[in-house]
């Protein structure tokens, strides 16, 4: 591979003030070299090197949960109550073969691409996601998820997750790892939790769990009531109340002690933030998949206030429509409104600090070294936001144009580790016709998976 020298109207290295006719050199092993004033940074001969005019230059995003195999998806179950809703997505996966997974998890990664995402955060029962990153030139970690919320079936539930593993061994590189996800606390038995546990400390797995999503889960956890105990009990399984709340249940079952990313966190208050800082642990705040399965919004400001990591999520687009990390940063800044003085964790985010939550901040959560921030030695992951459109025409300054105006679909450019993979509506080596028709099959079977779903007879008749 040739050193990748980009140059363009703005720098935003992600720390430090943005650099008017700025460049960024990365070399072929796939590090920055140079971050500066154009003049400044040099041009080996024999680079590839691409002056992308009216644009802001700036880290690569980095998406803290999605859940790629689900691409296939988008918009196709909404206005259901969780429990229902929850239900209908896994009566839909229980129908996708491998080829549809693959179609949708390799089609999440490209649009993550168009959006100017390089890393994931990516939970998923498949093995997709995992080959899609690892094939397609992502960054990520892949979560193996791990679901079973009958204790008797814990060690058949974790052998067959050892195995999954096991598997997707072949897809880990310097950009892929991966990891396991209990899924939930309503997925999840004490018992299993535990294993999982155990499996992610022998294998030094990276961990995630959707945590604090819903108040149907906090009354499970809290008093073992509502409708995910009523669903679990008229399943034969025992509920009984864990905690006085998800957090408090991690923190006394050890799952904290493995620094997990912790999805959601809808329901957690200023206790549970700080006592997931405490332990290492990290949050995906995902403000879209919040409002549009009905859940809330999560308490930014308590999480900052407590001082614990926060990345941002784009979580399925089954629920939240697209993978779009300037609208989840936007959303994110007004949740703060109404939220108090800045001291108190509330009032305003910068510019600055939105555009780091969708990068820097998801690197953090998700414990990669080097990713985030545009400097010598950090790996050349970088997004290109174009200037040009009306939105961002005008504005105060280059952060709050891209912050506040710019959308997905700005994006002019994406690499990784010094590789182009977008550029102005072209995935480089990608046969985007196949991927499509591949992708329309996968919706297809979907989509009448969902058709015979709605009969309330199949509904009552699922395990
Ligand atoms: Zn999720």
């Amino acid at each position: 591979m040739k050193a990748l020298r980009l140059s363009a109207r703005w720098v935003l290295p992600g720390e430090g003030e943005p650099i008017a006719d700025g460049a960024v050199l990365v070399l072929p092993e796939g590090r920055i070299a140079a971050v500066g004033a154009d003049a400044a940074v040099p041009r080996p001969a024999g680079c590839d090197a691409v002056a992308l005019g009216d644009a802001a230059l700036m880290p690569a995003l980095v998406n803290a949960h999605s859940h790629l195999e689900l691409t296939g998806l988008r918009g196709l179950v909404r206005d259901l109550p969780f429990l229902d809703w929850l239900r209908t997505i896994r009566a839909i996966k229980d129908a996708l073969d491998a080829e549809a997974f693959r179609a949708s998890a390799r089609w999440g990664v490209l649009e993550g691409f168009a959006a100017g995402i390089a890393t994931h955060g990516d939970s998923g029962t498949s093995g997709q996601g995992a080959a899609a990153l690892a094939a397609l030139g992502a960054r990520g970690v892949a979560y193996q998820e791990v679901i079973g919320p009958d204790p008797s079936r814990a060690g058949a539930v974790l052998a067959a997750v050892e195995r999954a593993l096991d598997a997707l061994g072949a897809c880990r590189s310097e950009r892929v790892s991966v990891g396991i996800s209990p899924h939930a606390p309503y997925t999840v038995s004490d018992r299993l939790l535990e294993g999982a546990a155990a499996l992610a400390a022998a294998r030094g797995l990276k961990v995630a769990m959707h945590v604090a999503e819903s108040p149907e889960e906090r009354a499970l956890v809290t008093g073992a009531r509502g409708p995910f105990a009523d669903y679990l009990r008229s399943r034969g399984i025992p509920v009984e109340p864990r905690g006085a709340s998800t957090v408090a249940w991690l923190e006394r079952a050890g799952l904290l002690d493995l620094r997990p990313v912790l999805v959601h966190c809808v329901t957690a208050d200023q206790g549970d933030f700080e006592r997931a800082r405490r332990h290492g642990a990290a949050v995906a705040h995902c403000p879209s998949s919040n409002a549009a399965l009905g859940h809330g919004r999560a308490d930014l400001a308590a999480m900052r206030r407590a001082g614990v990591t926060v990345g941002l999520g784009t979580d399925s687009v089954a629920a939240g429509g697209r993978l779009d990390l300037f609208a989840e940063a936007r959303l994110a800044a007004l949740g703060l409104a109404g939220t108090g003085s800045a001291a108190e964790g509330g009032g305003r985010l910068s510019p600055r600090e939105m555009l780091r939550l969708a990068s820097a901040g998801g690197a953090a959560a998700l414990g990669l070294a080097g990713v985030g921030a545009l400097a010598p030695g950090a790996w050349g992951d970088l997004a290109a936001v174009g200037l040009d459109s009306p939105a961002l025409s005008a504005a105060a300054d280059v952060e709050t144009a891209v912050a506040w105006g710019a959308t997905a679909s700005d994006v002019v450019l994406t690499a990784v580790a010094g590789r182009v993979v977008y550029r102005r509506g072209a995935w480089p080596g990608v046969d985007l016709a196949a991927e499509r028709t591949a992708l329309e099959r996968a919706a297809g079977v979907a989509a009448a998976a969902r058709a015979r779903y709605l009969r309330p007879e199949d509904m009552a008749r699922q395990a």
